[in-house]
């Protein structure tokens, strides 16, 4: 029997309080690039998408646990008490706002062991968060959470990441655990961490199956397109069953990037979010978990660019895995 498949993307208003620094609004994290991409991908896709609510209110324990099982507790009590390194002042609705963009990826990871083939967190994929720190405008590693969580179901899941900086934070708390890491990033910025800022193909540690390809500060489409092959032939050895996804916007072409100076345009996005989706219908019945990462273009680009990436795997998997059915 053919399942009609929705596309869900997990978001709330709460997410909209994430200001951080001063809290003035001058902040380059504007989380409205996660509101207009819900709108876009909701106008774009009508009732074949669903919008899931990262709050749910009976899962309150349960949720707790799973934040508890992947940072160390005395970093957890200081940020719902309000106080972390990525804004100012004591302030426990930026911790309650953290823990509801986690929450959101455990949404999301519920959603994939039910059946949903793609799923998008746009305030997923705290990348840089490390296990008992704050790094990089990420406090909890919501995508080191669903790696585990669903490794734990006795799936075979990879993390594949094209935010502008290296996903380090997942690299580092997925070590040993035999879980796959592709990141492909420039090799000049943030985290500024020499184990993955290395000349071109140099910087693997296959024995612990981490992966990083390093583009130059001005590279565009092009360099982009020929690391995503490189990524292909990395998830077709290893036929992973689940891929997540950290869909940064941050190299987008364009001058407020966050002083970005990367290229990338529709072009090498389209080609990315096509071969993810390639793979994971060949390979994973179609499962992607996507969390936004990085993007610092709110109003335009960055909402453009995921709605784009999103949308492109949810088609390409609908027809896929209706073909295989
Ligand atoms: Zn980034």
């Amino acid at each position: 029997m053919k399942i009609l498949q929705k596309l869900k993307v997990i978001y709330t208003d709460l997410y909209l309080k994430w200001q951080l620094g001063d809290g003035d609004g001058s902040h380059p994290t504007n989380p409205v690039r996660a509101e207009l991409a819900t709108q876009m991908l909701t106008e774009k896709y009508g009732e074949d998408v669903v919008v899931v609510d990262p709050i749910d209110p009976a899962k309150e324990d349960s949720d707790m646990d799973a934040l508890r099982q992947t940072h160390d507790e005395k970093f957890i009590e200081e940020v719902l008490a309000g106080r972390s390194g990525e804004w100012t002042g004591t302030k426990p609705e930026l911790g309650q706002t953290a823990l509801a963009m986690f929450k959101g990826t455990i949404r999301a990871v519920e959603a994939i062991l039910s059946g949903v083939k793609v799923v998008f967190n746009p305030q997923g994929a705290k990348h840089h968060a490390k296990y008992d720190r704050s790094s990089g405008f990420c406090v909890f590693n919501d995508m080191t959470y669903a790696a585990l969580a669903l490794q734990a179901k006795g799936l075979r899941p990879l993390y594949i990441d094209w935010d502008i900086h290296a996903g380090d934070g997942v690299a580092e708390m997925l070590s040993g655990t035999g879980i796959p890491r592709i990141s492909i990033h420039g090799g000049n910025n943030f985290p500024y961490d020499r184990r993955y800022q290395v000349p071109f193909g140099e910087c693997h540690d296959e024995a612990d199956h981490c992966y990083n390809f390093n583009v130059g500060s001005f590279d565009g489409d092009e360099i982009f397109m020929e690391c995503i092959d490189k990524a292909r032939e990395i998830i077709e050895a290893y036929k992973p069953d689940v891929i997540l996804l950290a869909a940064g916007a941050d190299g987008h072409t364009g001058l407020d990037n966050l002083s970005g100076t990367n290229t990338y345009t529709a072009v090498g996005f389209t080609y990315a979010a096509e071969m993810v989706a390639e793979m994971a219908i060949k390979h994973a019945d179609g499962r992607v978990l996507i969390g936004g990462a990085g993007g610092y273009q709110p109003y335009k680009e960055t909402p453009e660019t995921w709605a784009l990436v999103v949308g492109t795997i949810f088609d390409r998997v609908r027809e896929g895995v209706l073909a295989n059915d």
